[in-house]
């Protein structure tokens, strides 16, 4: 049986307490290694061992920091494939997904921060010829970092970089249903030459593990994503301790499409956008608002692109949807089909546990594609986040109406319209309650733009500028300049 350790100042360690986690394979059931479960003993020695790297690792040029990074992406990218197979085993994911998705990006994340730091630059501004000012930008010591489960390698290192890049140390939690990628990223920082103490990873459940890192008093930032009631548990915590925090929530995000729109195009991606990763990505489009005149088309089209989808093993190559992260969580999304069915809606397809899975599959965590109509918009269905394969339809008439659906819940995460109308597109795009909004196309990312949401989706943002800002002390130094010398 696999032990997966702490890694703290460079080492690998178990648990003070000597507690262990389970760590269950969705796919099938069974357990499959055992994690360290720390608690703030294991969070005392990662913070001290990163308050001591700190001074040194800031001192660090940043090309040097940068080429350490470059380092690690390097060495994720020659293991990609024990990567993605370990991250389709924790999770459940499709292995073709982690090939493609998850581990490239965990690789690209460490490229764009380590060289993207080498490109920023700071203000300057002359005062009337009386005054310099210029802003430093300082790292702020010790980040704390809280990665949910769904998309792990890549998360983290989203997190991690940047803060990395501009010279802080990072005590991070990853979920404690997916461990195993984010101890390969510990052992191999270590092996590309890191410091001991700056980058330390502590695992164990969130209100152990994690809150004592929002709890510390020398973790002056905390960069957390996952769900919005955890966020607002962190925020209860960490806002009487003045810390700077950073939260990405979740999302109930709409994709509304209009009957200009490029059907065939709006429907093999709205197939993506709501059942990509099981539909567990902050980002799918849960809520399609689809205007009635294309709605039955539409309908015909999202159903048989639905229906093709291939449940299966998540690490056959044909399948395109896995696992859900865990039994109690595909439960929990079998119990929302419940009660979009005693809301009256109807099921078009999917709803139910699959029942030709292969015999390792079949006590595993899977739930059909599933699409829902005739719901009314503040039903729980269509209100809160299922984040699983479940997609609502609703028809709209008119622009207006499509906009007061589509804002018509607390998150404000995504959302992503289609139409040939480019009028239209950037009307709407301004009206929409959200951080990021995609115009006929989903989950197309430049890591440069601000990323994160409005509403209970979150507070701040991630992303190019906006993570290297977050993670270090804007200084304005005043340098009074002389009096011109008096003419002789
Ligand atoms: P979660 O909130 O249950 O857990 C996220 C992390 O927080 C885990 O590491 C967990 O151990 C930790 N945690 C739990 N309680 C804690 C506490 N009291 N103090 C500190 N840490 C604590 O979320 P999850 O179920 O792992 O992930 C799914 C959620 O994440 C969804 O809501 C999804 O929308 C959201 N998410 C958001 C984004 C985004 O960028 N906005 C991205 C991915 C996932």
């Amino acid at each position: 049986m696999d032990e997966i350790l702490h890694h703290i100042d460079g080492k690998e360690t178990a648990a003070a307490a000597g507690d262990w986690l389970d760590n269950i394979e969705p796919a099938t059931g069974e357990k499959i290694s055992r994690v360290a479960a720390g608690n703030s003993e294991d969070v005392d020695a990662a913070v001290s061992a990163a308050r001591h790297a700190f001074p040194g690792w800031a001192a660090t040029p940043a090309p040097q920091r940068a080429d350490l990074l470059l380092r690690l992406a390097d060495a994720l990218e020659s293991h990609r494939d024990d990567l993605a197979r370990a991250e389709s085993i924790d999770t459940g994911k499709p292995l073709r997904l982690a090939r493609s998705l998850d581990i490239p990006r965990a690789v690209r994340n460490l490229r764009f921060f380590a060289t993207a730091v080498l490109h920023a630059h700071s203000e300057a501004h002359l005062t009337d010829g009386q005054a310099l000012n210029y802003t430093l930008r300082q790292p702020r010591g010790v980040a704390g970092v809280i990665s949910p489960w769904n998309l792990p390698l890549y998360l983290l290192t989203w997190k991690i970089a940047p803060a990395l890049a501009t010279g802080n140390c990072v005590v991070a939690k990853p979920s404690e249903m997916t461990p195993t990628t984010a101890s390969c990223l510990a052992r191999l920082s270590a092996e590309v030459g890191f410091p001991p103490g700056v980058l330390n990873i502590v695992h164990g459940r969130g209100p152990e593990a994690g809150a004592a890192i929002c709890a510390h008093p020398d973790v002056p930032t905390i960069a957390f994503t996952g769900g919005t009631a955890t966020g607002a548990r962190i925020a209860k915590v960490a806002a009487p301790l003045f810390k700077k925090i950073g939260l990405e929530l979740g999302g109930k995000n709409p994709g509304i499409v209009f009957a200009d729109a490029d059907l065939a195009a709006a429907v093999e991606t709205c197939v993506r956008a709501a059942f990509a990763n099981q539909g567990q990505i902050c980002l799918c489009a849960s809520r399609l608002l689809v205007q009635r005149a294309i709605f039955d088309p539409f309908m015909e089209r999202l159903v048989d692109g639905t229906r093709a989808l291939r449940v299966g093993d998540p690490l056959s190559d044909g399948t395109d949807q896995g696992a859900l992260i865990s039994a109690a969580h595909r439960d929990k999304v079998l119990s929302f089909i419940d009660a979009a069915r005693a809301d009256g809606g109807t099921i078009h397809c999917g709803g139910t546990r699959p029942d030709d899975l292969p015999a390792r599959c079949a006590d595993g965590a899977f739930v059909t594609p599933t699409i829902i109509t005739g719901l009314p918009a503040d039903c729980r269905v269509n209100q809160e986040e299922i984040f699983g394969p479940v997609v609502t339809v609703t028809p709209f008439d008119h622009e207006d109406e499509a906009v007061t659906l589509a804002n018509g819940t607390r998150y404000g995460l995504a959302a992503t319209l289609w139409t040939r109308d480019v009028a239209r597109a950037h009307r709407v795009a301004a009206r929409l309650d959200a951080g990021t909004v995609w115009v006929n196309c989903w989950l197309l990312r430049d890591l440069r733009v601000p990323f994160g949401g409005m509403k209970q989706s979150g507070v701040g943002r991630e992303g190019g500028q906006d993570a290297l800002h977050f993670h270090t002390e804007p200084k304005n130094v005043c340098v009074h300049m002389s009096p011109a010398e008096p003419a002789s």
